[in-house]
């Protein structure tokens, strides 16, 4: 069987993904239209055929490249609090395996997705063919120079770790708009959410979290 093969949508994945969904609520994600898009999203897909058994516990996933599928109670909690402000146009920075940018997909009107890494996002590529997601389209690229022919967006959805808030990013947020971004060095991070207003920038610390680090340029292997 494929790894991207949407068998696994049947009956046992479902059973699997509701338990999933209902720890989320248990843990205080209350936002039915997250729920629901984490219900019926195969996490399964986005995860390599060896550790697809583990999809539906609530943890990060090793995907290759040294990289992380997030955990799902950090994807609720980010996509949530997006979501709460912002519907429209998005920019997801750190495509990985695809997951929160399919999430994302359900809920935003259009998701604008960049990676750094080539082979990660020609996986992610197969698996928004496999699952068919008109409003997503993704590049290679380095997420600190966002997408400026795109820009502004509603909402800035960053799943990597940068040092210190980019400024390109807070300039492409549109009046209005909200990012969300862990920020720091290392070990924990701030889970930051900056609302840009008429007046400027207004930012609140959510949670704290564990990101990779957000680093620059691209790879190609
Ligand atoms: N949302 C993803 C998280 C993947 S981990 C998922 O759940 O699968 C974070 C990703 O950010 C990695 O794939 C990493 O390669 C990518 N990344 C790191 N720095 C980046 C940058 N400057 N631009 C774009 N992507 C970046």
């Amino acid at each position: 069987m494929s790894e991207f093969d949407l068998r696994g949508i049947g009956m046992t994945s479902q059973r699997t993904r509701d338990r999933l969904v209902a720890r989320l609520r248990e843990q205080g994600i209350e936002h039915p239209g997250v729920l629901d898009a984490m219900a019926s999203t195969p996490r399964h897909i986005f995860i390599d055929e060896a550790l697809s058994h583990r999809a539906y516990e609530d943890t990060a996933l090793p995907i290759g490249h040294g990289q992380t599928i997030s955990q799902p109670l950090v994807v609720a909690l980010m996509t949530a609090t997006l979501l709460n402000e912002v519907r429209g146009r998005v920019l997801e920075l750190g495509t990985g395996s695809g997951y929160q940018t399919a999430i994302l997909s359900a809920l935003c009107q259009r998701v604008f997705s960049i990676e750094r890494v080539e082979p990660l996002m020609q996986r992610a590529r197969l698996r928004f063919d496999a699952m068919g997601l008109p409003n997503v389209v993704a590049r290679v690229g380095d997420g600190y120079r966002g997408w400026p022919e795109q820009a502004p967006f509603s909402g800035i959805l960053v799943t990597a770790a940068p040092r210190s808030l980019p400024d390109t990013l807070l300039e492409q947020l549109e009046v209005g708009g909200r990012m969300i971004v862990p920020v720091g060095d290392g070990g924990m991070q701030e889970l930051k959410v900056i609302d840009r207003t008429e007046d400027g920038y207004v930012e609140t610390v959510v949670e704290y979290v564990r990101f990779v680090p957000m680093l620059k340029g691209v790879r190609t292997s």
